[in-house]
């Protein structure tokens, strides 16, 4: 089939049908380019629709603007410490280090604690407001593609969970790569889509505009100026976090031999009855269960989120860094 749109990743206008519907059972139109296996929901919203819509979802949230909940800080803020310890190694003391999608901006005071010059972006308003109010971390409210920043004046961009829900990915990751200095590092984490360890009519977020797997990940980061340096997978599957170093060119027209077709058999692969004949369906939800247990929990004697990121700190960071 010809899809609406392009395929942001190599440019071909040849994909497959992968899914009709999304996780709520909403029609929702998803394919696959056939010579690279990136995954989209055809058409792509525009940036203008986008905008409308996250301006119109603010207008619904009235009272509104959603903040963080503390369970949500103590949350976020595990995995912000979790985050530091994996990526420390590619850090210098005082590096400056932008989070795009920063969510509640756990990640970005936590790395300030550590006297790193980080900052956030972030177009949710309730979140971002929180971030300056709340934990008083410099945070601008909008758009990536809206922030200018001094060209080559980072040395870490980090998008956790946000280059998924943007309109055009390789645009975007043009757009930090001019912030970044000459081999400053850029570090992406997304869901993986050919994860299986959740149920198969969960795969596809509405919100989630892309989907990827490892090969697609690194070549959008080929494409775009980056040279990759290592993939990880959580230990579900369930995410991959990529880690690239600025280079400067991109090599344009990437197709991935074979990437579409192992993609295709993973998710067609994967069925409800082989679901159920796994372990997942079993352990996951208790898992999360044993999860919101602890953090009701481990948030009671707590007051605010930026109390409670700092006991975190204090327990699992180092006093200082290096
Ligand atoms: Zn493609």
């Amino acid at each position: 089939m010809i899809p609406r749109s392009p395929c942001n990743l190599c440019g071909a206008r040849e994909a497959e049908d992968l899914a009709s519907l999304d996780r709520y059972g909403k029609s929702l139109q998803t394919v696959i380019c056939r010579k690279c296996g990136l995954v989209w929901s055809d058409p792509v919203p525009s940036e203008q629709a986008l905008r409308k819509f996250y301006s119109e979802e603010y207008r619904l949230q009235y009272k509104g603007i959603t903040r963080p909940t503390l369970e949500h800080v103590y949350r976020a803020g595990k995995v912000a410490a979790h985050r530091f310890r994996r990526l420390k190694g590619l850090l210098k003391p005082g590096s400056v280090i932008v989070d795009v999608g920063s969510g509640g901006g756990e990640f970005v005071y936590l790395m300030r604690r550590l006297d790193f010059d980080a900052q956030g972006v972030q177009p949710h308003e309730g979140y971002a407001r929180y971030s300056q109010e709340e934990l008083e971390i410099p945070v601008h409210l909008g758009f990536v593609r809206e922030v200018r920043l001094p060209p080559e004046s980072c040395h870490m961009v980090t998008l956790f969970h946000s280059l998924e829900h943007m309109a055009s990915p390789s645009e975007v990751l043009e757009h930090v790569g001019e912030w970044l200095e000459r081999r400053g590092r850029l570090v992406i984490e997304v869901p993986n889509v050919e994860a299986t360890c959740q149920s198969p009519g969960h795969r596809f977020h509405p919100a989630h505009l892309y989907s990827f797997n490892p090969a697609s990940l690194r070549h959008l980061g080929g494409g775009t100026g980056f040279r990759h340096l290592r993939t990880d997978l959580s230990p579900d599957g369930g995410n991959i976090t990529a880690v690239f170093e600025k280079e400067g060119v991109g090599s344009a027209g990437t197709e991935i031999a074979g990437n579409c077709e192992r993609i295709l058999g993973i998710v067609r692969g994967h069925t409800l009855l082989r679901h159920f004949g796994s372990s997942h369906p079993y352990v996951r939800p208790l898992r999360k269960l044993r999860e919101r247990v602890q953090e009701k929990r481990a948030t009671r004697r707590f007051h605010s989120g930026r109390e409670l990121l700092d006991a975190i700190r204090s327990r699992e960071l180092p006093v200082n860094f290096p």
